[in-house]
Formats: structure tokens, C-alpha cells, sequence
């Protein structure tokens, strides 16, 4: 079947970038070495940052280190953080299912979650009972510690969710992973005079998508500002990669905005893998589908590390080694 032998051929992909690791510790071992040598020369921070600054390298301990900058993890919320849909979860825990259920079929779903919000007010529910409805939302396990470790890797975390910025906030904020992410792209959300939470849309109903994308949000737009934003930082030598992680229909968008030096990291079975089954030539980035958040924390921790590794490899190639020389020789 052609999926799945794009999966091998990615996988193989993948082998082939973790097998650099090799010959690149070796790289590594003796630029720290020489570093080290022209501190005992009496070298101090400054001058080295002079050879490298322009290199994004950062000197701590002695040690030459790297800026792991050159990494963008965007997440999904709905389950790929949390193992279910938070707002069917907020409706459910508060018995209006069968209200929601009448509304689907008649308006976009952002306006019926914020026609909830008005029915779950209107039966005496504060915004402290919604609040506590959302840190019962169960966290898909192993995913806490995967974002954790990401972000102490180094790696810039953002969110791109159809919930709303309340539900995904404080979930984020239970679970003691707020402070990982750079950027929460969702529908905006506040409590009004009344003390109810209102839920907009993230565009105004008008994006020009034909990919099955909601029309309050098209996350796919949401990843091109991400591109154009690096692109502006880096210039056109532009080396910073995504990891895209979703389940969705929403996130087949987003999926085909990947450029071929991206990773996408569908859940297998979910609507984003049939479309991306469906869909296969039209991916440029390599896919590594995931089950659990033990596989996720797996292949996104395998992906985040060969990547840094070839960019090490890659910056240090680069360094001007005639101006390295200059101050080596005083
Ligand atoms: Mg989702
Ligand atoms: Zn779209």
C-alpha cells in the first residue's frame, strides 16, 4: 500500500539521520577540547563569542555550547495533549450533551460552544465550576514529560487548538506546562459582565481554506505566519525546522504547509492519518505516526535530537576557521 511504504521509506530517512551521529560526536569532542585549550591560553568568553556569536553558539561552564534555536514543536490540543475533545468533555461533565447535540447541525461549532457557555450560566455553573471541570480532563500519559523534556532541549513549543484560550490556559497551567509554550494560537475567550465565558473565532468566519479546516480557524494560515516569522529572522538560509503534532481534520492543512526538511507527526487512525492516507503526494515532510504518548514521546524525542545533531554539524562546519586562527595565534 503506498502509505505505508512512505512510512518505510521515512523511517529509513530517519535511520539515515540518526547514523550522522557518529561521526559527529567525534566532531564535537575536539571543538570542545580546542576550547578549552585556548581558555588555558588565557582566551577569554568574549573573544570566543567574537569567532561565534554570529553562529548562534552560546559559551557556559567553559564549555562551548549550542543555542538549540532551530526547532519549532507545534502541538494540537484536543487529543494530542489531552486524551479527549475539551469541549465535548466541559459539555458532558455538565449534562447539556443533548442541547449540544440538537445545535451541531445548525451553526459553526465555535458558536455552539459559546451558546453552551450562555446555557451552562444560565443553569447556575460559575466560571470556578468550569475551571474545575478542566482540571479533570485527563492529559494523554507520557505527553507532560515529552514537553517538558522538548522545552529543556531547547526547542520553541506552540499550540494550534479549535478549543479556546481559557479550556487550553488552564489545563496547560494544571498540568505545569504553560510556561513551555511560546505561543497559544486559539480561539480567544473572556468572561463578560455577567461572569460568562464567551468564545470568538480565531478568523471571523472568513478564511478563503478549501481544506477541510473549520471557518473560525484555518490552521494552516496559522502555520504560514510561523514560517514567514523564521524566514524573516534567519533570512533566506533559513535552517529552522517544525514538528507538527495533531489528530484532526484541522490539522491536515497545517500538514501540507510543511516544507520537506519538516516532520509531521499524525495519530494513527485519526481523521488527519485517513486524510494524509488519502492525500499521501501532496506531503512534502516526512510522517511518523504515533498511538500513545509513550510513542509520541519516543519518536518526537528521536526526531528533536537527530535534527540538532546535523544542525550542530552543520554549524560547525561552517565556522570561519581563518578567524578562529587570528586569535588562537596571539
Ligand atoms: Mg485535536
Ligand atoms: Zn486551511
Amino acid at each position: 500500500m503506498e502509505f505505508e511504504s512512505g512510512l518505510v521509506e521515512s523511517e529509513k530517512d530517519f535511520v539515515d539521520l540518526e547514523r550522522n551521529l557518529v561521526d559527529l560526536r567525534i566532531d564535537l569532542m575536539d571543538f570542545a577540547g580546542l576550547g578549552m585549550n585556548l581558555m588555558d591560553l588565557g582566551m577569554n568568553f568574549l573573544d570566543l563569542k567574537m569567532c561565534f556569536g554570529d553562529l548562534r553558539m552560546d559559551l557556559e561552564m567553559g564549555f562551548v555550547s549550542l543555542k538549540m534555536d532551530f526547532v519549532d514543536v507545534v502541538f494540537d490540543f484536543d487529543k494530542t495533549i489531552i486524551d479527549l475533545d475539551s469541549d465535548n468533555w466541559v459539555v458532558d461533565e455538565f449534562g447539556a450533551s443533548d442541547m449540544f447535540d440538537q445545535l451541531v447541525p445548525t451553526m459553526p461549532w465555535n458558536t455552539v460552544m459559546d451558546t453552551m457557555m450562555k446555557e451552562i450560566h444560565a443553569r447556575g455553573k460559575t466560571m470556578q465550576d468550569i475551571e474545575q471541570v478542566l482540571k479533570r480532563a485527563p492529559v494523554i500519559p507520557w505527553v507532560v514529560p515529552a514537553i517538558k523534556a522538548a522545552h529543556a532541549l531547547g526547542c520553541d513549543l506552540k499550540i494550534v487548538s479549535d478549543a479556546n484560550l481559557f479550556f487550553v490556559e488552564t489545563i496547560l497551567e494544571h498540568s505545569g506546562i504553560k510556561d513551555c509554550f511560546s505561543e497559544i494560537n486559539t480561539n480567544p475567550s473572556y468572561v463578560d459582565d455577567e461572569g460568562k465565558l464567551r468564545i470568538r473565532p480565531y478568523h471571523d468566519f472568513d478564511h478563503k481554506c478549501n481544506n477541510p479546516c473549520p471557518p473560525n480557524m484555518c490552521k494552516g494560515l496559522v502555520i504560514e505566519r510561523m514560517q514567514a516569522a523564521s524566514l524573516a529572522m534567519e533570512g533566506n538560509n533559513n535552517k529552522k525546522r517544525m514538528i507538527y503534532l495533531g489528530d484532526g481534520a484541522g490539522d491536515f492543512c497545517p500538514s501540507l504547509m510543511l516544507k520537506e526538511q519538516d516532520f509531521v507527526m499524525p495519530r494513527k487512525d485519526f481523521s488527519v492519518w485517513k486524510l494524509m492516507n488519502e492525500n499521501l503526494q501532496l506531503i512534502k515532510a516526512k510522517i511518523h505516526g504515533w498511538t500513545d504518548g509513550e510513542e509520541l514521546q519516543h519518536i518526537l524525542l528521536r526526531i528533536i535530537k537527530a535534527i540538532t545533531t546535523i544542525e550542530e554539524k552543520q554549524i560547525l562546519s561552517a565556522v570561519d576557521h581563518s578567524k578562529f586562527q587570528t586569535i588562537y595565534s596571539h
